[in-house]
């Protein structure tokens, strides 16, 4: 596989960065997922918006400009021939002696690969997946995208032993998100899911998915949600880059509706995927 390093395009083997980087010491970073369709980046610029915005608010300066970081992404692409998968790609801050403060002048690290991944033909949009609830421990600023993600890793852990797929944190009651997706719930006809904001991460998909939904009226409310309204939902459901828009048919052991895909969330995903494949 070829992957990018700061301006240079390497088999993997060979890509190098200092074990001073602050994203290694301190998780002092921002990152980005898009997905490829046919070979194409899907929703790019929202992601280079959000890329923005977190680089902002961590005072973080771009590695290069915007029409080079295109170029890295389209080029890994064609590379490594991706058909269908996803660009990872993550900003640091840089090489500097340890020292919690900022570094002055000191370049960011940019590192970016692709992973190929049946993305549309993915058996778990056929079955929907089990999901459980796990404690909301992560900090106040989850509107970042950090590369900081060791809550979500403990999150997805406890999934996994659950024999579950996807963690919802829940804090105060309330469901925030996954642990790498954004969470919804349907009852009545009515789409809903968190609004955005520090509690959450602005999810691309979300954007995107709610615009679409808002076109063909499908009623949406954007207000908090509890774990317990959830178990008691008709369907529920959870989106991101990867997944796009997956069923979810259990949580905590509890059947969701019938216990198998919802309607408007199977809607939905042919809805998003259409609109992604016919965007180029
Ligand atoms: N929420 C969290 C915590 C995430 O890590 C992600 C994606 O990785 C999402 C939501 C979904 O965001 P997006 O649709 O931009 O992939």
């Amino acid at each position: 596989r070829i992957v990018h390093v700061n301006g240079s395009f390497v088999p993997e083997e060979e890509a190098r960065v200092s074990p001073f980087d602050r994203g290694y010491l301190f998780a002092d970073g921002v990152y980005e997922v898009t997905a490829v369709i046919d070979g194409k980046l899907v929703d790019y610029a929202p992601h280079m918006e959000r890329l923005d915005r977190s680089l902002g608010e961590l005072q973080m300066d771009w590695p290069c400009t915007k029409d080079e970081l295109r170029e890295v992404h389209e080029e890994l692409v064609r590379q490594n021939g991706i058909e269908e998968g996803v660009v990872y790609m993550q900003v640091t801050r840089g090489v500097a002696e340890r020292e919690f403060s900022f570094p002055e002048n000191t370049p960011t690290t940019l590192f970016a690969f692709t992973q190929e991944k049946a993305l549309i033909d993915n058996p778990k949009a056929e079955t929907g997946v089990e999901i459980v609830s796990v404690p909301e421990i992560r900090w106040q600023r989850r509107d970042i995208k950090s590369i900081a993600l060791l809550a979500q890793c403990l999150g997805k852990q406890q999934a996994k032993e659950a024999g579950a797929y996807e963690a919802w944190m829940v804090e105060d009651g309330m469901v925030t998100e996954g642990t790498s997706s954004s969470a919804y719930i349907v009852k009545d006809g009515v789409v809903i899911t968190r609004p955005l904001s520090n509690s959450i991460l602005p999810g691309v998909t979300r954007r995107t998915l709610l615009a679409l939904a808002a076109e063909r009226q499908i009623r949406i409310e954007e207000r908090l949600f509890s774990i317990d309204e959830a178990y008691k939902a008709d369907e529920a459901f959870m989106t991101s880059a990867s997944s796009f828009v997956l069923p979810i048919v259990e949580i905590d052991g509890r059947k969701v509706g019938a216990g198998a895909p919802g309607e408007i969330t199977t809607a939905l995903r042919r809805l998003y995927l259409e609109s992604a494949r016919s965007a180029g």
